[in-house]
């Protein structure tokens, strides 16, 4: 079995209490590796680590010279490209495909975008009139923020982790990552290729460990960790921002959503219910930007409904190696039991089962896994906690609608912000309800086709900041004035 230890100053280390605890298949439920868990010990050691490195060789690299080390981050994943995907589908279980087109490569591109925007991004800079006439000269520049604390959730965990790594690295800073407990093998192959490719020691450490009372929390309380971004829960990103009150230090978060996708009856029908059924069910419904409330024109509910459900009774379960396989289990059995709470409380609420509803009959080990039928209701009303809270899992409740005003008021009553994506033909229409969403990102005939450049973040309880392209600078470097006068 693998044993996965914390990688801290560019070394592999077990923990010094010698606590490890098992990472267990989401598949057929069995241990495939055994994890260090990092104590107040390594985590000290860790953030000692990533603050010396900000002083040490990294700190004193040009720009050229971190770049060219984040484009051979890049390159070397691409080469160890089969052993992410390994990693990755032991960890998450979801379909190969599902790696090899878009978890993975992102991975990759997560590196090279940010070190392109670093190379290329200008400061500002301005003239100004003093009373003697000989005027001053401002400019600004961007020096790192310190040591960066990046907490990881598990749904896409290389893609999402890369995400924040790229950025802090390419903007100067040195990085403490917490994967989540449920996903740590990508963050620790990442320290095979940092090594690998000659990225000092101190620069990417990695700690494994859960939350509360452990990894998670002693990293967030750290008084030298400068600035944390987090992605996953809102609840524990509430918990963090508390930690991070101490010392005034700086947060990103990208958190939850209860993400409404909006269907006209003057959509491109076919493209809709492709995009419909990815956006709901990809990941076996484990995306934040995923779509649990669809609301359809009347005129095309009925017909939606029902194609809809043959899309989603034509999927294939199986291991993720297996040819064919386009639906995988979800993480554990502990998010398994949460997502089957809400399908109790669907049925207890009134709803209509259109089809799922249970756990699939799985054949031989495949039974102890974490599998259950994607969903499809109806019926629900509004107040359901079905439509309020964040599931997480493969399901989704559909609802006719008969005006714009009356979706975007629908859309709109969530204590969530994160997305949402439209289906019409009707590109002035198209304009006016993305106006209208309170959402930090909608796609328009289209969903999750990211451009890395652009912002990506949520409003309301979904999160706090923007992260991509420029974006992301503001949260990884601190601007600083430069006032000369002439
Ligand atoms: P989670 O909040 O349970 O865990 C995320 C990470 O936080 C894990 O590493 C966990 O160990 C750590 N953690 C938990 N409690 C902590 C504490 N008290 N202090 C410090 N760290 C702590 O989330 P999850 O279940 O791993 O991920 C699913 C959630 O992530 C969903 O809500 C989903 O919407 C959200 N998500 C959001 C985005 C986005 O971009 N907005 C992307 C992916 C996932």
């Amino acid at each position: 079995m693998r044993q996965i230890n914390n990688f801290i100053n560019g070394e592999f280390v077990a923990s010094s209490s010698g606590q490890r605890f098992d990472k267990r298949s989401p598949v057929d439920n069995q241990v495939i590796a055994s994890i260090a868990e990092a104590g107040q010990g390594e985590v000290d050691q860790a953030v000692t680590a990533a603050k010396n490195a900000l002083t040490g060789e990294w700190g004193q690299l040009g720009t050229n010279d971190r770049v060219d080390l984040l484009y051979g981050v890049a390159d070397e994943i691409t080469r160890r490209f089969d052993d992410f995907v390994a990693a990755e589908m032991a960890d998450t279980g979801q379909p190969h495909h599902v790696m090899t087109h878009a978890f993975i490569p992102r991975g990759a591109a997560n590196f090279k975008v940010f070190a392109d925007i670093i190379k290329n991004v200008p400061t500002e800079t301005f003239h100004m009139d003093t009373p003697d006439g000989r005027g001053a000269l401002n400019y600004g520049m961007r020096v790192p923020k310190g040591v960066i604390g990046v907490v990881a959730p598990w749904n896409a965990p290389f893609l999402l982790m890369t995400w924040k790594v790229g950025p802090a690295l390419a903007c100067g800073n040195t990085v403490v990552v917490k994967p989540s407990e449920e996903t740590p093998l990508t963050a620790t192959l990442l320290g095979e290729v940092m090594n690998k490719v000659g990225v000092p020691k101190g620069v990417y450490n990695v700690i494994n460990g859960f939350g509360p009372d452990s990894a998670g929390e002693f990293l967030t309380r750290h008084k030298d960790v400068d600035a944390i971004t987090f992605t996953g829960e809102t609840r524990t990103g509430s918990t963090i921002m508390k930690a991070a009150s101490d010392g005034i230090r700086d947060v990103s978060f990208e958190m939850g959503g209860k993400n409404a996708g909006i269907v006209f009856a003057d959509c491109d029908f076919d493209k809709a219910i492709d995009g419909i059924f990815r956006s709901a069910f990809l990941n076996t419904g484990q995306v934040c930007l995923g779509t649990e409330r669809v609301y359809v024109e009347r005129p095309i509910f009925e017909r939606f409904v029902a194609a809809l459900k043959d899309k989603v009774e034509g999927v294939t379960l199986g291991r993720p190696t297996d040819n064919g396989v386009n639906y995988g289990p979800l993480i554990s059995h502990e998010h398994r039991d949460k997502v089957l709470s809400y399908y109790v409380k669907a049925k207890a609420d009134g709803a209509t089962i259109v089809t799922g509803g249970g756990v699939p009959d799985m054949p031989g080990e495949l039974a102890e896994g974490s599998w259950v039928q994607p969903t499809i209701w109806t019926d629900l009303p509004e107040s359901s906690a079905v439509i309020q809270e964040e599931i997480f899992g493969p399901c989704c409740h559909i609802r006719p609608f008969d005006s714009e005003e009356e979706v975007v008021e629908l859309a709109n009553a969530s204590d969530y912000g994160l997305s949402t994506t439209i289906w019409t033909e009707n590109l002035t229409r198209a304009h006016r309800v993305a106006a209208k969403v309170d959402v930090g990102i909608t796609w328009v005939n289209s969903w999750f086709l990211r451009d890395l450049r652009t912002a990506f973040g949520g409003s309301k309880q979904s999160g706090i900041g923007r992260e991509g392209g420029v974006h992301s600078l503001e949260f990884y470097t601190e601007m600083r004035n430069v006032c000369i006068k002439m």
